[in-house]
């Protein structure tokens, strides 16, 4: 059977030159990057050779790069370690109510212990506004955290704005850039960011490894103690191949991103023009210019979005239904509701995001499907023979 991924903001593949440049740290050079023999300098010179290429990639210094297990513990980290090495001076933080959840339950497990959260609105474009944050500021507030893009929606956040107006408060300000890293350039200095998140498995690198970045002189606790690994501020055995893959993947996604960005974008561009003219009754979700290229997200009315994700699926086309994260929960999607989707038609949603291997080809393919898939669930939906009986009532 015929397989199309669109899911890439879910995970990428791994690419084969990252592998191969991974491979001989799971083999020969296997020491523990903070053994003192030769087989621990060899993983140590390792991660110190992945620190500098990642700072050098961010804008930022290799002592103000820290690896994580991934985007969710980056983001755990930054809010509370920040707020945590803060709270004589305040207990107020501020994020946007369309976080990943890795942010939303971090600042849901920091109210639990006494600390006041904002979550800042979104308009119909999925955009958070500065007037917002600029109202929302208490002089309690201690950390402010903006995403760059949005996983579901991919509308991306005035961040360099929203970082200004924190600078002048002296508030810390962290972004979650996991869905940026080799869509958008992302460089810590322009953005004027203290602490940003990332993670490897969303730009061809591998799962499991992550990185924070937090601007020399922020005072933050740790978030995972034990050894003195990371300058002691985060413990656990290096993970040496993943380093280096992360490393290696972020190189080829800053120095490929106009390349990849242009094709993406074009091939995101032709289905979504596609659908908008094939299938009736569909909300194109988010800002049609401010959001990540590889991102389109459609409400297809009368119909349940799991019901069209799973038909598909047995055509051999991978998609998602609200974030990856949260697939499992009928709930319907926290994003979807906050840019003032009423819950039926965010219950219809798909997200299909498109890679750097994409193909007209297989875009067609996919519009096919949908269409054909969207008629047959509308031809057995109740709701929509309502809709056409009122219709024809009118
Ligand atoms: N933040 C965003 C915006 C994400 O999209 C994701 C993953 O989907 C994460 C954080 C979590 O990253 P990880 O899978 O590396 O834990």
């Amino acid at each position: 059977m015929r397989k199309v991924y669109l899911d890439y903001s879910a995970t990428t593949p791994l690419s084969e030159e990252v592998f191969e440049k991974m491979k001989p740290y799971f083999t020969e050079c296997f020491g523990n990057a903070n053994s003192l023999h030769s087989f621990g300098r060899d993983g140590a010179y390792a991660v110190d050779m992945a620190r500098r290429k990642i700072a050098e990639l961010l804008g930022a210094e290799p002592n103000e790069i820290y690896f994580t297990s991934g985007g969710t513990e980056a983001d755990n980290w930054a809010v509370k370690g920040a707020a945590w090495a803060r709270k004589e001076k305040g207990n107020h933080i501020i994020t946007s109510a369309i976080e990943h959840h890795a942010l939303l339950n971090t600042c849901e497990s920091l109210e639990k212990q006494g600390f006041e959260v904002t979550y800042l609105p979104v308009y119909e474009n999925g955009i958070v506004k500065s007037e917002d944050l600029k109202k929302a500021i208490t002089d309690k507030t201690t950390v402010i955290s903006v995403m760059l893009a949005n996983n579901e929606i991919g509308s991306l956040q005035p961040i360099r704005e929203l970082a200004a107006i924190a600078k002048e408060k002296h508030i810390l300000f962290h972004t979650d850039a996991v869905q940026a890293i080799g869509s958008v350039p992302v460089n810590v200095k322009e953005l004027g960011v203290d602490m940003l998140s990332l993670s490897g498995h969303k730009f061809y690198g591998p799962k499991g490894i992550g990185v924070l970045y937090i601007r020399k002189g922020v005072k933050t606790d740790k978030l995972i103690v034990g050894g003195h690994q990371e300058r002691g501020m985060r413990g656990g055995t290096t993970n040496v191949p993943a380093v280096v893959g992360l490393a290696a993947a972020m190189e080829t996604a800053v120095r490929d991103l106009d390349k990849n960005a242009k094709h993406i974008k074009a091939m995101r561009d032709r289905f979504v023009s596609a659908i908008e003219k094939e299938v009736p009754f569909v909300i194109y979700n988010g800002d049609r210019e401010k959001r990540l290229p590889q991102n389109a997200n459609f409400s297809f009315e009368f119909i349940e979005g799991e019901s069209i994700l799973y038909k598909l699926d047995l055509a051999g086309i991978a998609c998602s239904s609200g974030s990856a994260c949260s697939s499992g929960s009928l709930d319907p999607s926290h994003v979807l509701l906050a840019i003032g989707l009423p819950a039926e038609k965010a219950h219809g949603s798909i997200r299909f995001t498109f890679g750097k291997d994409t193909t007209p080809d297989e875009v067609d393919y996919v519009v096919g499907k949908v269409k054909e898939t969207v008629e047959y669930l509308r031809g057995i939906s109740p709701l929509f023979a309502e809709f056409k009986g009122g219709i024809q009532n009118v």
